[in-house]
């Protein structure tokens, strides 16, 4: 196995990576909250995840790789106060919160899709089905005196926990952290944050559990930690996010976790740079974030957004626009048609030859904390390289594709179908009454769903409802 080299944001430095156990390598990369379609910006950090877990597999690795589904507990505010994110989008639409996460979530698994990222790679836990192991991480903090109860609920005292910051701190001194200390009434330190929220008197919630602190619900941070120790184990390879996630979550994931094992939760932290609007950020106050369905609208490929994103390194910041898009665009079309004209015989295929010197170079960008730029030159001199034969140069280039995933089109299924809100609810009510066991109702409402033209699919502990054929 190749050693491959990846910068680590805990020690500033490339590191070589040396998986825990042989070939296995344990990623966890943050997810989407499931509130809203997924923006190009997210989809820059997927890419990446995407890119690593490929370039993994190129040198033999095998990576066991989780991307989780925040479905609760994600504030509008970062500071513990504030609204859920999916409860206020269910109240604004008038709809069951399950049914919101379920559409949300199926949107983004097809946009990943349609970015070449083979979604069966991966795992895709929801926060809401390991509520049992976020309150019994809690209770662990709790018992070691790393936690403080006050109405609001269950608080990490980060003033306990001694080693809290190991990727750095915000600078506490800055006004706006004073201000937002004081909108959780009781809560010590800027840097504290829930573990547990209780429901507020006088609030209904769609989504809330019992606890040993009362009916309430899971801050943002603790699932993350519950769920990579519950799915990946206590010490896990590769951890990867956006750079906004550094100073806050991945600080309290840290401490979360490490307080709770006295080990070690993640030997590497990998971060992607922000893709931004000229030198804004992206953000839907400011109108400027656009969606993949709102590329292809636009008659872009989704693939040509992934080349745009390839043509940097993962490490800077990368400013979009369409004028960038369409020279992406143009240069993934010309790949795509000169090699389409390259040998595709059933016969030429048994062909295995490729040229060694190209292939070295790709490997050494890829070894190179994921040098894709450089990848990408490669392909471009193997296109204009004469001395390679057809078929070896179709080869090649397919070498350097493991890694890039760039070079096939996923088969575009037209526009999005949207599944109408009755269905929706039908599909949350089988839900529960495939929950209470009540199989003659789930099996009514999914002949139900049926008539209405929709088919029922349970994957993976997952229901979710696809338009059937031919309707
Ligand atoms: P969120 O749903 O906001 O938690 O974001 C999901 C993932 O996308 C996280 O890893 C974020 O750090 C990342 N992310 C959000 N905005 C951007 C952006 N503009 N560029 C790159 N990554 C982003
Ligand atoms: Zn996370």
């Amino acid at each position: 196995m190749r050693l491959i080299e990846l910068y680590d944001t805990q020690t500033k430095t490339l590191r070589p990576l040396t998986p825990l156990v042989g070939r296995q390598v344990c990623i966890y990369s943050c997810g989407p909250t499931l509130y809203q379609a997924a923006h190009i910006g997210n989809m820059r950090a997927y890419v990446f995840a995407d890119t690593l877990h490929r370039a993994l597999r190129h040198f033999g690795y095998s990576p066991n790789h989780v991307i989780n589904f925040t479905d609760v507990g994600h504030l509008t505010d970062d500071a513990d106060a504030g609204e859920d994110k999916v409860e206020k989008q269910a109240a604004q639409e008038n709809q069951a919160a399950e049914a919101i996460t379920a559409r949300f979530g199926d949107l983004f698994l097809a946009d990943l899709k349609k970015l070449n990222i083979k979604t069966n790679r991966y795992r895709f836990p929801r926060a809401t089905h390991y509520i049992q192991e976020q309150i019994a991480l809690t209770q662990q903090l709790e018992q070691k005196g790393y936690t403080y109860d006050i109405a609001d609920g269950i608080y990490f005292d980060t003033q306990a926990y001694k080693p809290y910051g190991a990727l750095g701190l915000p600078n506490t001194e800055e006004s706006d952290e004073h201000a937002r200390i004081q909108r959780v009434a009781g809560k010590k330190h800027p840097h504290d944050f829930a573990l547990w929220k209780r429901t507020p008197d006088g609030v209904t919630r769609q989504q809330e559990w019992d606890s040993p602190w009362g009916r309430g619900f899971p801050g943002w941070h603790i699932e993350c930690s519950a769920m990579a120790m519950k799915l990946l184990g206590t010490t896990i390879d590769i951890h990867t996010g956006g750079m906004d996630h550094i100073a806050v979550h991945h600080n309290n994931e840290i401490a979360q976790s490490e307080g709770a094992s006295d080990t070690v939760f993640a030997n590497l932290w990998m971060h992607v740079a922000f893709l931004t609007m000229g030198s804004e950020k992206l953000s839907k106050s400011l109108g400027n974030t656009y969606t993949i369905d709102d590329l292809e609208q636009r008659e872009y490929h989704p693939l040509a957004l992934r080349y745009l994103f390839l043509q940097a390194s993962y490490r800077t910041p990368l400013s979009f626009s369409f004028a960038a898009l369409d020279s992406a665009q143009t240069a993934l079309f010309r790949l795509h048609k000169e090699y389409a004209a390259l040998p595709h015989s059933l016969l030429s295929y048994l062909n295995v030859e490729r040229n060694a010197a190209h292939c070295a170079a790709v490997d050494a960008a890829i070894a190179d904390d994921l040098n894709t730029a450089k990848v990408l030159a490669t392909v471009h001199a193997i296109l204009r390289d004469t001395s390679l034969t057809p078929i070896s140069k179709r080869n090649t280039l397919r070498y350097a594709d493991r890694v890039l995933g760039i070079l096939c089109r996923p088969k575009q299924r037209g526009k999005q179908v949207i599944i109408p809100p009755e269905v929706q609810d039908l599909l949350v009510q089988r839900n529960t009454a495939r929950a209470d066991k009540d199989y003659s109702t789930a099996d009514a409402l999914r002949t139900r769903i049926n008539e209405l033209g929709y088919e029922v699919i349970d994957a993976n502990g997952i229901s979710t409802v696809v338009k059937k054929r031919g309707t």
